[in-house]
């Protein structure tokens, strides 16, 4: 049996000079549910083909009554899974473009080449999604590595497809990638890399060998989260890089974490500060202490019902470095 170790580090909410705050809400990323095409090593949802939790049609229409009722909703990020994969995804992403909402999709790319979905570039296009693609590298052994065997050659054939629509190319038709580090194998971490760099070497390697064009590269730090908690329990490094994190605490990343305006939503339509908080089920709590639903936000008539957002030891994550977000490093 795998033993789990106590995580030996500050609580995150200890190196804070003041409680991490909400401000005003602007941005409603919704997990639409765990199924997905891949299982990628590093996948915090823990998502694969094999699950089948999804959003259903009574919190579906929820979600669309709520991006109606709420201007101050700027931008609708939509995740899993692979969000293309679970119910929902068209309705909410039609509601929001009539609605004059920005629309993210985080597109595992290989998506496109699953019976069924082939529509999907076009109709992203169609409704000018911003797409952020998942390319953990720009070579493909560590992207076969993470993501399982011709991963790398189908998200080649995917962002060239994009990029003939125009995706990476026209000004209203943006196409990000994101990097994300391979896990750790020993207690030799290292924080990733500096996202400027980098993004100079993906686009000069990816311009090369396959003329791709995108827009902007998007860091992202491993947080020890689903799949990637469970290899570093099962290394014992889970609380040797807990202590990593920490170690490279950067409290100038604080005011821009991304849980400060956003409200994240799981497929029961409970509502989380992010989504690794949603995984980890630590649900958002109110000001009076109650667990919020999209329901509750819809009956009070208000986004912004939360005051203190909830941490955990993975928190540290976000702030190691130059920090770390769904959009990238924070400073
Ligand atoms: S990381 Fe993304 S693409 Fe990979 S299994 Fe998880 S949800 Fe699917
Ligand atoms: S994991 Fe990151 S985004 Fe989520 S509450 Fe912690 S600091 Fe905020």
């Amino acid at each position: 049996m795998t033993q789990i170790e106590v995580p030996i580090v500050t609580p995150f909410i200890k190196k804070l000079s003041t409680p991490l705050t909400k401000n005003k809400i602007t941005v409603l990323q919704i997990n639409l549910g765990k199924r997905c095409n891949l299982t990628c090593s590093h996948c915090h949802v823990e998502a694969s083909p094999k699950r089948t939790e999804e959003l259903s049609s009574e919190v579906c229409a929820q979600l669309i009554e709520l991006i109606h009722c709420f201007p101050q909703i700027k931008i609708v990020d939509l995740t899993g899974g692979a969000p293309e994969m679970n119910y929902g995804f068209k309705p909410i992403v039609e509601a929001a473009r009539e609605t004059g909402k920005d629309v993210i999709v985080r597109s595992n790319l290989t998506i496109y080449f699953e019976p069924g979905f082939e529509d999907l570039p076009d109709y992203f296009a169609k409704h000018q999604l911003k797409v952020v693609a998942s390319l953990p590298c720009y070579l493909e052994d560590n992207v076969d590595q993470m993501r399982g065997k011709g991963v790398y050659n189908d998200s080649v054939r995917a962002i060239q497809r994009l990029n003939q629509l125009g995706y990476g190319r026209n000004a209203d038709l943006i196409l990000d990638l994101v990097y994300n580090p391979q896990l750790p194998l020993s207690n030799k971490f290292s924080l990733t890399p500096n996202q400027v760099k980098l993004e100079q070497d993906y686009r000069k390697f990816l311009k090369e060998h396959f003329a791709i064009d995108f827009n902007q590269l998007f860091t992202i730090t491993n947080l020890p989260v689903g799949r990637t908690k469970f290899h570093l329990q099962r290394t014992k490094l889970y609380s040797p890089y807990l202590k990593f994190l920490e170690e490279n605490f950067n409290a100038n990343t604080v005011e821009h974490l991304m849980c400060r305006n956003e409200l994240s939503i799981d497929y029961l339509g409970n509502v989380y500060d992010c989504d690794f908080n949603q995984m980890e089920n630590l649900g958002a709590k109110s000001r009076t202490g109650e667990r919020l639903t999209v329901a509750k936000l819809l009956e009070v008539g208000s986004l912004d019902l939360i005051d203190e957002i909830r941490t955990a030891s993975y928190c540290y994550g976000c702030t190691a470095g130059c920090g770390s977000s769904c959009g990238g490093a924070l400073v």
